[in-house]
């Protein structure tokens, strides 16, 4: 097993190079999936992932770049020359072969001797909760059972180089969608294999990788654990794209340590110096961390209140500027006059829609103020 390379690896649909940025279906991209890792590619409809998951694969030649299978040039190489298994959106199995069968065949193909195929069909069953079925043909079972099947296909071999899954959880059955994700995420770290999971839903990406790679218009905009992907995100859209509901994203201009958002001066938890005096910003913060108040912090208008069971969640106004509060446990909001204090530690601010370093400031507690007039 190894480590896989993408060495400037980017694709423009149509045959020739792409001769501006907008003909790029992935646009240029270094990356190294390490050996045993466990890796998603998140991002809406049409950002590219199943382009890069098909360069992977060999079904798509990239219009640039190299892609390296540890030391291994496999750039224009067909997909049998590449060791790798797949597992698509829907079951691809043999229907008149047992649920065994089907899982054997990726072995036996290879001619793997009986007793290992034995044990491994054995193994992998047991992990995906097919034990039981292991005789029964497979055109019998529920479309889940097959997916089911068609996932122990791509576990099943332990040499591979990576095995990719294109959205494997799509006709699964919503309650044992939930179960099979966490349970791939268990067979990931019983196998240790390097795995690539295509998905459009975040909470199969966060459940499942170590690593998320965020995906955009054909942009790889952020690489990073879930909790970086949350705590931290590199750009505004990563901001919106990740969390239920996204991160808010306030207008405002930056002075040292204070931004100015809708007339209200707040103080930052970290200093800024690479931006200008009065630089035109965005001030980043998640819901959870913006939290309305009995008393203190900045005055908002309440506009609706989410109660989802768990948390409940404040849609305001701060000055014209929607945002999303989280409303404690007790607090009783009477009217639409409310206040919310911002976590100075989970503050972010965003130029140009990425993410500025800042400098932390210790010991600096959360003011706020009526600044002058934005
Ligand atoms: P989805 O989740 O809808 O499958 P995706 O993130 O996997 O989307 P891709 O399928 O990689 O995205 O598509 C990226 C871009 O490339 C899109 O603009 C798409 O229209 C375009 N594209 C994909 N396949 C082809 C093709 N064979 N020929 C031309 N353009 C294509």
């Amino acid at each position: 097993m190894a480590q896989i390379t993408l060495d400037g690896i980017g694709h423009a649909y149509g045959g020739g190079p792409a001769r501006s940025d907008k003909d790029y279906a992935l646009k240029p991209l270094h990356h190294v999936w390490e050996a045993g890792k466990a890796y998603a590619l998140l991002g809406p409809s049409g950002c590219g992932k199943t382009t890069l998951l098909n360069i992977i694969s060999g079904l798509v030649i990239p219009s640039e770049g190299r892609l390296l299978f540890g030391d291994r040039d496999v750039t224009r190489l067909p997909t049998e020359q590449r060791n790798i298994a797949q597992v698509f959106q829907f079951p691809v199995i043999y229907d008149t072969m047992t649920v065994a069968e089907n899982l054997a065949f990726p072995l036996k193909n290879r001619k793997v001797p009986k007793a290992k195929i034995d044990a491994r069909v054995q193994e992998i069953a047991a992990m995906l909760d097919l034990t039981s079925d292991l005789k029964r043909r497979a055109r019998g079972l529920t479309a889940d059972a097959k997916q089911k099947i068609s996932l122990g296909r791509g576990l099943v071999r332990s040499d591979v180089s990576a095995v990719l899954f294109d959205e494997p959880l799509t006709v699964i059955d919503p309650a044992l969608k939930w179960e099979l994700r966490s349970k791939l995420k268990e067979v990931h770290r019983a196998l240790d294999l390097l795995m690539i999971y295509v998905t459009h839903d975040q909470t199969e990406a966060l459940t499942f990788a170590d690593q998320v790679v965020v995906m955009n218009e054909g942009r790889a905009v952020q690489i990073g654990t879930p909790s970086d992907l949350f705590e931290r995100p590199a750009h505004t859209f990563v901001g919106y794209f990740i969390g239920s509901p996204g991160m808010n994203f306030l207008d405002g201009h930056i002075s040292g340590r204070t931004i100015t958002v809708g007339g209200h001066a707040i103080a930052l938890g970290s200093a800024y110096p690479t931006l200008a005096d009065d630089a035109a910003v965005k001030l980043g913060i998640r819901p959870d961390y913006a939290t309305l108040t009995g008393s203190g912090g900045l005055p908002v208008k309440v506009r609706r209140v989410d109660d989802l069971g768990r948390r409940r969640l404040a849609h305001v106004s701060l000055g014209d500027q929607p945002m999303v509060a989280f409303v404690p446990n007790g607090l009783s909001i009477e009217g639409d006059e409310g206040r919310v204090h911002f976590d100075p530690a989970r503050t972010h601010v965003y130029r140009d829609d990425k993410l500025v370093e800042g400098v932390a400031v210790a010991g600096l507690q959360p003011a706020y103020a009526e600044g002058s007039a934005r």
